[in-house]
């Protein structure tokens, strides 16, 4: 049985095969989830899959190492959990990524727009990465993520982005509408916006190390929730989980909840073994430099594919037949000016 599609991210109904099995990316509503859903989908990676779990860039989660036997029960208990959809095209059209700090009024914005988008049959011939997102003008902190659609909640109504491009203020009641209106390619009447919202620089949260964390993390993280009294676990694309109440006890999980942590400055992939296009361990290596000490942003990429992050790095090491290829300043795609062993870096 093969599931790989190409031009497709993978999800909970359609997962995608990698090295290390079928990855089953979970698309929470909203980007948050409750504590019981934390505690399904880890109970779902420790049964069903190799235990551990990626929060990604657009703030999904991605259970890995799930077998084609084990992908029926676990896409169950999803279900149970109330984090399947009802066919694979609702599932890849709902890329609505919410911010962490979005009140009750923006994520309500949010609910009616990811219902609509759903709901609408017309919108089925979108690209597969086609991306929304919805933030509280409040404090806005995912204003610099890349969408096609943006919507941020003001005082006065909602501001409205296509692509990069502020184009106006609408009305709550018609935000929704504008919003499907603008990704079939019909320009609204807008109201002219003076002052587009601002990205705001958000605390780290609960910070996860690469993306990357295991079943009884998540499940510590949903304790955490329950003994703060928080009804939700949020999920950011800088890869931080965000509870009301307390989070410096994640520390004892493994995750990062002191700003100065130098691995909140390193991005790096799964690299090898998870990887198939990796020969070098990326994650190993990047903890080693962590301890070194190191100036600046680093992005160690298992191959020029450059999953882990999409701008540039002061310092980019570049998997290449067991060695990394060095750029300076740019991204993976960039020229290497020399390559080193892992032992050397
Ligand atoms: S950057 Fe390359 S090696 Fe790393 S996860 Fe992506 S495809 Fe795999």
């Amino acid at each position: 049985m093969t599931f790989a599609v190409k031009g497709w991210c993978p999800g909970a109904l359609r997962p995608m095969e990698s090295g290390d099995g079928l990855i089953v990316r979970v698309r929470p509503w909203n980007s948050a989830l409750t504590p019981a859903q934390a505690r399904a989908i880890a109970d779902g990676a420790r049964r069903h899959g190799n235990g551990l779990i990626d929060l990604t860039r657009r703030a999904n989660l991605q259970l890995r190492g799930v077998s084609p036997a084990t992908l029926a029960p676990l896409q169950e208990a999803l279900d149970r959990a109330g984090l399947l959809d009802r066919d694979p095209e609702a599932e890849a059209l709902r890329n609505v990524m919410v911010g962490p700090f979005a009140g009750t009024a923006a994520r309500t914005l949010a609910t009616r727009l990811t219902e609509a988008i759903v709901a609408n049959t017309g919108l089925k011939g979108l690209p597969p990465k086609f991306a929304w997102l919805v933030d509280d003008g409040a404090f806005p902190t995912l204003l610099d993520q890349r969408s096609d659609v943006a919507l941020c909640l003001l005082a006065d109504g909602v501001a409205v982005r296509a692509g990069r491009s502020w184009l106006g203020i609408v009305d709550r009641s018609q935000a929704v509408e504008t919003a499907l209106g603008l990704a079939i390619g019909r320009r609204p009447a807008l109201a002219p916006l003076t002052v587009p919202p601002d990205c705001r620089r958000p605390p780290p949260g609960m910070a996860v190390p690469f993306g990357r964390l295991t079943w009884d993390q998540l499940c510590g993280v949903a304790d955490l929730a329950e003994t703060a009294g928080s009804s939700e676990v949020r999920l950011a694309p800088w890869r931080s989980l965000y509870i009301d109440g307390p989070m410096a006890d994640a520390a004892a999980l493994g995750l990062i909840v002191d700003p100065d942590d130098p691995l909140l400055r390193i991005d790096a992939c799964p690299g090898a073994p998870a990887c198939r296009s990796s020969t070098v361990d990326t994650r190993r290596d990047a903890r080693r430099l962590a301890d070194k000490g190191f100036a600046g942003t680093v992005h160690l990429s298992g191959c020029a594919k450059g999953c882990a992050r999409s701008t540039a790095a002061d310092l980019v090491l570049v998997g290449m037949d067991g060695r990394y290829g060095v750029v300076r300043n740019g991204t993976p795609h960039d020229p290497v000016l020399y390559t080193m062993t892992p032992d050397e870096l």
